[in-house]
């Protein structure tokens, strides 16, 4: 995409260049903790130099760039290798702006764009998935709080979250989506439970999460009661959408990576190589192109609507793909992991294969992203077997 960015743009680039040049926090540290503590120092300096936030609102410590500023921040934070912005900043915050209250604006999101306060998504049950509307966890009223009680499953990053944005029930069992809350939980509260699940990288980045009579402010409540529904569709746009922006400049510098190791191991003289590469090379060319589209409908105010699941889609495939690439270029060692001699560059493709496994299931699986694209975009007529859609 050589499109010339503004004078604007190319005067951000050349700040962001200088500030990077003298503040790059360099390789993450190996230690879990140490590496989250490392991000987190990083969040704040980029807020105390205003280079945080680049989609917020300057009313809230944001940049509020314009979209060809935004694709140079994204650019230049990208090749520096910099950890990425703050999670609460695509998703939660967002929704907060839009739907949250005055107070709630106020406590949630200053900490959020400083990166001192971490959040997760509790949205997933073990019986409520794709069929989200059937959630069963129970927000039941008592005088000024809720006493929350059921499970949430697949939680990421719980474990290190200060609070969930979570999907509750407060209508009767039969509600579904008229019956849902957006609920703020502080996961400090007592009866929380967390129990973590390792995927099949070793990794504990998501968990089992439990409540049992845990006591929530009604004023936790993002939106009205019962209009949870509506909030979280925003929110799922957001996190199939605007969240990616920065991660087609990701997946532009790994295909960069692959390349150059597929020259290094000689592989780029096999025709059907070469043809692979091609395509991924046109992959990221149109995911990026799909995302401007998508930031600019969002600068411009409106939601990110249906066609974020497109997305969402192309880049779970795209990602998918690539690293199964990446295995079939290097051959055998490709999926030998990271501490092993034989390893290929640490193990990262291997690593990066069985990570991009669930690529396809989180944040809405890649058969519910095409039903979406049929019914809500394409107009598609809407499959008879399943419960009425919930516009
Ligand atoms: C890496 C990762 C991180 C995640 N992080 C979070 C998180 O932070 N918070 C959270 O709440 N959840 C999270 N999830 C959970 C994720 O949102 C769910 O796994 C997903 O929505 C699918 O739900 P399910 O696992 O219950 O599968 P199910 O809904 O039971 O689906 C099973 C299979 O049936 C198919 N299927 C279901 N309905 C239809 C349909 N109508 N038409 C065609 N096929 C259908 C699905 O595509 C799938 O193949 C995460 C998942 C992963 C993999």
């Amino acid at each position: 995409m050589d499109f010339a960015l503004d004078d604007k743009a190319e005067d951000l680039r050349s700040r962001l260049r200088a500030f990077l040049e003298e503040n790059n926090p360099g390789r993450p540290p190996k230690d879990q903790e140490e590496r989250r503590q490392w991000q987190k120092a990083w969040a704040r300096l980029l807020a105390d130099k205003g280079f945080a936030g680049p989609s917020w609102p300057k009313a809230w410590g944001g940049m509020e760039l314009c979209l060809t500023e935004q694709v140079a921040y994204h650019e230049e934070m990208t090749k520096a290798r910099v950890p990425r912005q703050p999670g609460g900043l695509g998703i939660v915050g967002p929704t907060i702006l839009r739907f949250g209250n005055a107070e709630q604006r106020d406590r949630y999101l200053p900490p959020i764009v400083r990166g001192d306060e971490d959040w997760c998504l509790g949205y997933s049950e073990p019986e409520a998935g794709s069929d989200l509307p059937s959630l069963r966890t129970k927000a039941v009223r008592d005088g000024d709080e809720y006493m929350v009680n059921g499970q949430k499953v697949w939680t990421s990053h719980s474990m290190t979250s200060d609070f969930m944005a979570a999907l509750v029930r407060t209508g009767s069992d039969e509600s579904r989506a008229n019956g849902i809350t957006y609920l703020i939980i502080d996961m400090r509260t007592d009866g929380i439970t967390i129990r973590p699940l390792k995927d099949m990288t070793g990794d504990t980045r998501f968990s089992e999460v439990f409540f049992e009579d845990v006591r929530v402010p009604v004023t936790q409540v993002v939106g009205a009661e019962n209009n949870g529904w509506k909030v979280a569709r925003t929110a799922l746009g957001f996190e199939r959408s605007t969240a990616n922006t920065a991660r087609d400049m990701g997946y532009r510098r790994i295909l960069d990576d692959l390349e150059k190791l597929a020259g290094e191991l000689g592989r780029l003289s096999d025709p059907i190589i070469r043809q692979e590469l091609a395509k991924m090379e046109t992959s990221v060319r149109l995911l990026h192109l799909n995302n401007l589209r998508i930031l600019s409908a969002v600068l411009k105010g409106e939601d990110p609507g249906a066609e974020s699941s497109v997305t969402r889609l192309m880049h779970s495939l795209f990602e998918k793909r690539l690293h199964e690439l990446a295995i079939e270029i290097i051959g055998p060692n490709g999926l030998i992991g990271g501490s092993d001699r034989l390893a290929v560059q640490r193990g990262r493709w291997a690593w990066g294969f069985l990570r991009t496994r669930g690529s396809t299931i989180g944040a809405g699986t890649a058969e519910v992203q095409r039903n979406l694209i049929a019914e809500r975009v394409l107009g598609l007529p809407y499959d008879p077997g399943m419960p009425a859609p919930v516009i």
